[in-house]
């Protein structure tokens, strides 16, 4: 057994902040675990290495859900990090923080301290912005924010079509206001991908304060009482148990939830189906889970300038050689925050994601000849869906179910992105080189057709959360200050802690979460 101040579960977006900012107390002696391995894997760090490692499983839970009802029965598949930076090391790099007011309603809702000005000082605390410091940016913090070296001229086509489409310019997704087109900034220093384990964990790693054991799967918050004292986890195959004063869960909105059940905090009667003891029955475990649901309109081409006939040579020798070319694109390189009919206010609704490749099936799926993908998103889902355990096994991957497409306001989005992605493909900007359409096929029309559509197609962008919701009513499973109701000594700091998805993609929004904690045990 040995002995520490804090030990953090995952070193993922929230927990590589967590571990670097605590142990910058020399007087604090911090453990992390973490269950996948080293980043040594190099397309981790090659930015557009993403492509090389969507079938990667050594880096990857891999995780699939349980049968969509709403999507044709279809298992999704659900990747997220296993590996040093978590899933961090494996995202697309775009920048986003979300919307203002998707804070302020964190906060009317009962998360007391995270209104968008509570937060705003921990997004500049974290970022190295290339740009320099503004109001809305900050910079020497380990974070790197950077302009793409290199973008596709297919994506300023995206751009010019937006704008002939209605949705102005921006060069700022995250300053004064949200909505508009523009080049994603990314998470990434001079053409490298910056990972919370790349910005925050590696510059940490000399501390002799801090510990970082990597294979090491957490399968129980062992406790005194009520008080957490320790965890139990499997180390390269052997089991250990690692004693420590404050136990911070940082597994991600999947695995947060589940090693909360397999610790005998959840709803009871679940709990007991498993044969698990009930220490405290909270049925806000594992439930309010969302996610960002995304629908792919994919066309064709008459011209070679897509990454589908990327010579991979070239780019690579560019890369290597100066960082430079493709090799440094995030892939999503263009994107927009728009206003539907259905918004009702000012508030982007939408959010699209343009690829100048052909993409199915998270790239799994190799479709011919050259094209474009325009991915969109609608913000705020009204569905909610669960996690539950399969079986007491920690090594049992626990049962997601996503409940997609289950408010009627959802579909009518999905059937709305849809349509706002044809207009975008049908501006001038497009005309001389789209040849037709892959997806939706010819002949999808109908409002109804195109529901069918988005039932064979949809797929998760990646953004699930919400699942150890934070709160002051008596379902949340954390309180504002991220701590589990009902024991001591036990946070959860990760995605699922939020109670409503943010408008944008959440890794930005993590790490500020995990920034603002960590300030707070200063
Ligand atoms: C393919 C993909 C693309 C994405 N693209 C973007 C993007 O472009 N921009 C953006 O902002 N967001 C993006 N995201 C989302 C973003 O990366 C996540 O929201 C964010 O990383 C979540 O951080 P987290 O700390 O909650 O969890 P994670 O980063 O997933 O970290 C959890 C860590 O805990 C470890 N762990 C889990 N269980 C245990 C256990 N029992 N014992 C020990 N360790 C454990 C995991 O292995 C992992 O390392 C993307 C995500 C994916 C998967």
């Amino acid at each position: 057994m040995s002995s520490h101040d804090i030990i953090i579960v995952g070193a993922g977006s929230a927990g590589c902040v967590l571990a670097a900012r605590l142990s910058e107390n020399p007087n604090r002696r911090v453990l992390l675990l973490e269950a996948g391995g080293r980043d040594i894997n190099p397309f981790i760090h090659m930015p557009a290495g993403l492509w090389q490692l969507r079938n990667n499983t050594r880096i990857n839970w891999n995780y699939y859900t349980e049968p969509e009802p709403r999507l044709g029965g279809r298992r999704m598949y659900w990747p997220r990090g296993r590996v040093l930076g978590g899933s961090s090391s494996i995202n697309a790099m775009c920048y986003c923080r979300g919307h203002r007011r998707d804070y302020d309603e964190w906060a009317a809702g009962g998360a007391e301290g995270w209104r968008f000005e509570d937060c705003l000082p921990y997004f500049l605390k974290s970022e190295d912005q290339e740009r320099g410091a503004s109001e809305w940016h900050g910079t020497g913090g380990p974070l790197a924010v950077q302009d793409l070296r290199f973008h596709n001229p297919l994506t300023d086509r995206f751009l010019a079509a937006c704008e002939t489409a209605g949705i102005p310019r921006t060069d700022d997704f995250n300053g004064p206001h949200q909505r508009g087109c523009g080049l994603y900034q990314v998470t990434q220093r001079d053409g490298r991908r910056c990972s919370a384990a790349r910005g925050y964990l590696k510059p940490a790693l000399g501390r002799p304060n801090l510990e970082v054991a990597t294979r090491a799967v957490v399968s129980e918050v062992l406790f005194d009482g009520d008080r957490a004292r320790g965890v139990r986890a499997m180390v390269r195959g052997k089991e250990q148990h690692f004693e420590g004063g404050q136990i911070m869960l940082s597994g991600g909105a999947v695995n947060s939830p589940q090693l909360l059940m397999l610790s005998g905090i959840g709803p009871a009667d679940h709990l007991r189906e498993n044969d698990i003891g009930v220490r405290v029955d909270q049925p806000g475990v594992g439930a309010n889970l969302q996610d960002h649901l995304d629908i792919g309109t994919v066309v064709r081409i008459r011209t070679r300038e897509s990454y589908d006939t990327l010579n991979h040579v070239m780019a690579g020798l560019k890369y290597y050689l100066g960082r430079r070319g493709p090799g440094t694109s995030n892939i999503a390189e263009g994107g927009a925050f728009v206003v539907s009919p259905e918004a009702g206010d000012d508030r982007p609704d939408i959010q699209l994601h343009f690829l100048p490749v052909q993409l199915e099936g998270h790239g799994k799926v190799l479709l011919p000849g050259s094209g474009m993908t325009l991915h969109a998103c609608p913000l705020r889902p009204e569905s909610r869906g669960t996690i539950r355990l399969r079986s007491a096994d920690p090594a049992a991957a626990p049962s997601i179910r996503p409940n997609y497409l289950d408010s009627d306001y959802d579909r009518r989005m999905m059937i709305e992105c849809i349509r706002l992605s044809q207009r975008i493909f049908g501006q001038e900007a497009f005309a001389d080189v789209v040849s037709g359409p892959v997806y939706p096929e010819a002949g999808v029309e109908t409002d109804a057709e195109i529901l069918d559509f988005v039932q064979r197609k949809a797929e998760t962008i990646y953004h699930p959360v919400g699942t150890c919701r934070m709160g002051n009513d008596s379902r949340a499973v954390v309180d504002p200050a991220l701590r589990v109701n009902g024991v001591q000594g036990l946070c959860v700091v990760d995605a699922s802690v939020m109670p409503a998805l943010v408008s944008g993609n959440t890794n930005a929004p993590t790490i500020m979460i995990a920034e603002k904690v960590a300030a707070e045990m200063a």
